[in-house]
């Protein structure tokens, strides 16, 4: 059964017993907004019953920040009136792939639905960066972000100060680079582009807790900046990623382990390919911006 870990007057986090993937909540004067509501289905129904109590008569939006089959499972459970997605999602080439890895989960598992699985399908597709949508005093940012998948999308509601961004910058899982290590640095390097343009200080990632405090995101793009550029430095050296420090880190080498090795392979491949080299010199500067370093209080709001 999930667990609610954050709460406060507009937002609200459920989170999965499984692989501690969260659903957002956010509710403001002007919308309900339900961000990947997952897994099993007495945690989609708990979200479901909760929507329904704080719905009343304001629209009720629903969001899918990628199309792993983890955060789309609840699609059907939500009566929604707009369901939100990036255009690669959208336009997903492998949408009944996408849906078998969900069925064969309920299969391998007994689970049973009160509704169907489908893949979503998109009201609102976001085709490029910055593309915003508004209603009453609500207003939300998209950002398209690839790399850990292609159809990676984050949105930032601007006058929560808040931004769901996906399968990113969580705390307990390092980058799974499902779709490419150059598009994943790009979504990493544009991150605080994205805060000065819209500022936002809470991070709600997939996975894990949320990142209450500018602080505590930066950190986390960091820690997943240089797990990258270990990666390829290791991979162009030859020298062994010293995996160690990685279980030190993160607490689940046991499934992990074969994300890690995921990475490893695509990123060889992709250095195979030419796509990328390794110059210690192109890395980005690991410390925080100007702008984010002067501002960078805890507690703002
Ligand atoms: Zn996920």
């Amino acid at each position: 059964m999930n667990t609610i870990i954050y709460r406060d007057p507009n937002v609200t986090v459920f989170q999965s017993a499984l692989f501690q993937t969260n659903t957002t909540v956010v509710q403001t004067n002007d919308l309900v907004l339900v961000v990947d509501p997952g897994w099993l289905p007495q945690e989609v129904n708990a979200i479901r019953q909760y929507v329904d109590e704080i719905r009343g008569f304001k629209p009720v939006f629903l969001l899918f920040t990628h199309s792993d089959y983890d955060h789309i499972m609840g699609y059907k459970a939500i009566d929604a009136d707009r369901v939100f997605m990036s255009e690669a999602m959208s336009l997903h080439p492998e949408k009944t792939k996408i849906l078998e890895q969900a069925q064969s989960f309920d299969h391998q598992f007994y689970i049973e639905r009160p509704y169907p699985l489908e893949y979503p399908q998109a009201d609102f597709a976001v085709y490029r960066d910055g593309v915003q949508f508004r209603t009453g005093q609500t207003k939300m940012t998209f950002y398209l972000t690839p790399g850990h998948t292609v159809d990676s999308m984050m949105v930032v509601i601007w006058h929560l100060g808040l931004c769901i961004a996906g399968d990113y910058l969580s705390n307990v899982e390092f980058p799974f680079i499902n779709h490419s290590s150059i598009e994943y640095e790009k979504t990493l390097e544009k991150l605080p582009r994205i805060h000065d343009k819209n500022w936002f200080t809470r991070l709600i990632p997939g996975h894990g807790t949320p990142a209450l405090s500018i602080n505590d995101w930066l950190r986390r793009r960091t820690d997943s900046l240089t797990y990258l550029y270990a990666l390829r430095e290791s991979i162009s050296t030859g020298v062994p990623f010293d995996e160690s420090s990685l279980w030190h880190r993160y607490r689940f080498p046991l499934y992990q382990r074969q994300c890690h090795n995921n990475n490893l392979a695509r990123m060889q491949n992709e250095y195979e390919q030419g796509l990328w080299s390794w110059d210690p010199a192109m890395q980005i500067d690991l410390d925080p911006p100007a702008t984010l370093r002067q501002g960078g209080g805890e507690d703002e709001q």
